[in-house]
């Protein structure tokens, strides 16, 4: 009986077994891949490939009051520049908001296009768009296409987070959008 019963068991552990790294493999193509990590005061940057770093940095141009201010950073490699970019349009949104949230800890995404930046989105909430940046209230996490990036797109979405991080209650949506509006245009005063 026993010896019937073991190729049975065999086999749905098998069956499990394969069920389950189908599950996985599903999981990991679902999911922008991610090669790099670094964390600041503020943000989690999570990027796959150096070139996208650096066509980034690139094209997050820095006006000359905020240029003079990342001169006191350390930065010796891309990555620090980025880096320290970010953690600056924070601070700065702060300012333009005059909101200093205690908590302010977010995850920034480099995906390459609109089109990878439509892809987590439509993974998330199921719906398909043509946003070129968007900041996720749910994972604290902006997600944004280096195609298109600006510094006032980034500073539009940490606008978002900012927002997010100070109010207890979630302000209405529009509010929440003219809020973003309010940093993006003052980003670089
Ligand atoms: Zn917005």
């Amino acid at each position: 009986m026993i010896k019937l019963l073991t190729p049975d068991i065999t086999f749905c552990r098998r069956l499990v077994f394969v069920c389950l790294w189908a599950v996985f493999c599903l999981a990991i193509l679902e999911q922008p891949v991610v090669a790099a990590e670094r964390h600041s005061k503020y943000a989690r940057l999570l990027y796959n490939d150096k070139e996208l770093l650096r066509d980034f940095n690139d094209k997050i141009y820095l006006g000359s009051k905020l240029r003079r201010m990342i001169r006191k950073k350390n930065i010796v490699t891309v990555e620090d520049e980025v880096i320290a970019k970010i953690d600056l349009i924070i601070e700065k949104a702060e300012v333009v908001l005059n909101m200093f949230p205690d908590n302010m800890k977010i995850t920034v995404v480099l995906l390459p296009n609109k089109s990878a930046v439509a892809r987590v989105y439509k993974q998330n909430y199921g719906k398909n768009v043509s946003h070129i940046a968007y900041y996720s209230l749910s994972q604290d996490t902006i997600y944004i296409s280096v195609r298109n990036a600006r510094l006032r797109v980034l500073a539009h979405e940490v606008g978002h987070a900012v927002v997010d991080h100070y109010f207890k209650v979630r302000p209405p949506y529009n509010m929440h959008e003219l809020m973003a509006q309010f940093t993006e245009k003052h980003i670089s005063d």
